[in-house]
């Protein structure tokens, strides 16, 4: 063995043992699609079964398998979907549109329920009426905000990172409130509607505020309650 070859040994030798700790903490797999928390038919009459299944089973899984074709070959691949919104999204397109597609309807079943619907009690039923009035005319903001978000996106109700206030706010395509450098109204997501019309199309064509009426009956308020609260 000649110096140089032994030099490169020792190199690559104490650079692994550098990596290893980030191996072993590093995220096992690929993301992955995850399973609806209620069958595609669950939330009918409100949600119909076909966009249900299109929609999870289609849409988010083909923003999953294009995060994991965009991320691979980068330095990205073993960060969290969350790390991937706050840090990397700014920098790439296809990043951006993917992870955020992917966090954005994850988020989004968690947030429907067969049982949901009606008006929300505990703190996040206090905190409403606090901050909005009632739960009228926070439920009327809303649907101004879904209304006028012209094209593909979303709405969100927020705890805003500035002054841990509740908010209304929308963003476009996939993007989403934990972006930072893109988004300008940043916060923590505790209720989120996507009104991409791939959303309702099939059952409300055209109709996004039927749509938007329709989301009411089926909000899961615990879950929202348990993400204001955490
Ligand atoms: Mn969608």
């Amino acid at each position: 063995m000649n110096k140089r070859t032994f030099l490169k040994i020792i190199a690559v030798a104490s650079a692994s043992i550098w990596l290893l700790p980030y191996r072993l903490f590093a995220k096992p797999s690929a993301f992955t699609l995850p399973a609806l928390p209620y069958p595609t038919q669950a939330l009918e009459p409100h949600f119909d079964q076909m966009t249900m299944e299109i929609h999870h089973g289609k849409h988010h899984a083909a923003y999953v398998k294009n995060l994991n074709e965009a991320v691979k070959q980068t330095n990205y691949v073993d960060y969290s979907v969350e790390e991937i919104l706050g840090e990397v999204a700014a920098k790439q397109p296809a990043i951006r549109n993917n992870a955020g597609g992917h966090y954005n309807h994850s988020l989004f079943w968690t947030l429907l329920s067969p049982t949901g619907g009606g008006e929300p009690t505990g703190a996040i039923g206090e905190a409403l009426k606090d901050t909005f009035g009632s739960f009228q005319a926070f439920q009327e903001q809303f649907q101004k905000e879904a209304l006028s978000r012209f094209g593909s996106g979303w709405v969100w109700l927020i705890v805003d990172y500035k002054n841990q206030k509740l908010r209304i706010t929308s963003t476009p395509n996939q993007d989403n409130p934990l972006m930072k450098k893109i988004v300008k109204e940043r916060g923590r997501p505790i209720l989120a509607l996507d009104v991409w019309e791939h959303a309702y199309y099939l059952k409300y064509q055209n109709k996004r505020a039927d749509f938007i009426k329709a989301f009411w009956n089926v909000v899961n308020w615990e879950e929202v309650n348990k993400r204001f609260s955490s």
